[in-house]
């Protein structure tokens, strides 16, 4: 199983990257964590086919999550996709994310690939998709947010946690302990904790300490903010209480 990042910035864009976006790859199933930039595009430059993705998750209704779709569902559709696309998410985001497309009236176009659009809401919501499963769950960031966890069983069992656009929580589901890989967001230092808790984000330091209570193999951090140059001192933050963390390179598949 891997994770390759589309982009790795928070909110704002800069030259080297566009808004967080993912997708976690198993042998023949593809799921695609949030839509924002050139989505087909950065599908490609990651050397996965956007025909394949079985399943979008979209982790919650802020712009930078979700302004994509329209664009990935009409490249589909041009594409010729027969075959449907889950779209999953909690209730508040499915509805926004139904209501954006319908402005550009896609699920009406000729031929159309059916598009399963499932509300994951409230506690953990499990799914398969064939030796890929996946879990999905709350986390706190001011609006309805769900994070994630990827986990094979091939013999050895191997996870992928993303806490997405989040502050740090007091309780997370049981099954996320002991991830081989976590990806958390973090916003900025310490520096910035009080503006970047009032906006629903965490610090460097507070991505660590997650990762180390979780007992993580090791962290990537994501949702940065566009200074490239702030990335180190984030970077040596974070590695004073957990040392096993980097800040991931585009396209580039990250194994468990
Ligand atoms: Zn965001
Ligand atoms: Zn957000």
């Amino acid at each position: 199983m891997d994770v390759r990042f589309l982009g790795v910035n928070g909110s704002i864009q800069s030259a080297g990257s566009g808004n967080v976006s993912l997708v976690v790859s198993h042998v023949d199933s593809h799921v695609l964590v949030d839509t924002s930039g050139a989505v087909v595009q950065a599908l490609w430059l990651a050397g996965v086919d956007p025909l394949t993705i079985d399943t979008v998750v979209l982790t919650h209704a802020h712009i930078d999550h979700i302004y994509a779709l329209p664009s990935l569902l009409h490249n589909l559709w041009l594409s010729k996709r027969e075959r449907p696309l889950t779209i999953l998410a909690n209730q508040e985001t499915l509805e926004i994310a139904r209501n954006l497309c319908s402005v550009f009236a896609i699920e009406q176009k000729r031929l159309m690939f059916p598009i399963n659009w499932r509300i994951a809401e409230g506690g953990w919501h499990l799914h398969r998709l064939g030796a890929l499963s996946f879990g999905l769950f709350p986390v706190n960031h001011g609006v309805p947010t769900i994070g994630c966890m990827f986990s094979t069983d091939g013999g050895k069992l191997s996870k992928i946690v993303y806490l997405a656009d989040c502050i740090p929580m007091e309780n997370y589901p049981v099954e996320v302990m002991g991830a081989d890989l976590l990806i958390h967001e973090a916003g900025g230092t310490d520096a910035q904790e009080a503006s970047l808790t009032s906006r629903g984000h965490s610090t460097a330091r507070q991505a660590a300490l997650v990762a180390e209570r979780l007992s993580a193999g090791r962290m990537l951090l994501c949702h940065l903010c566009p200074q490239e140059s702030r990335w180190d001192e984030m970077l040596q933050e974070a590695r004073r209480y957990f040392p096993r963390v980097e800040i991931p390179k585009l396209f580039v598949p990250y194994g468990v």
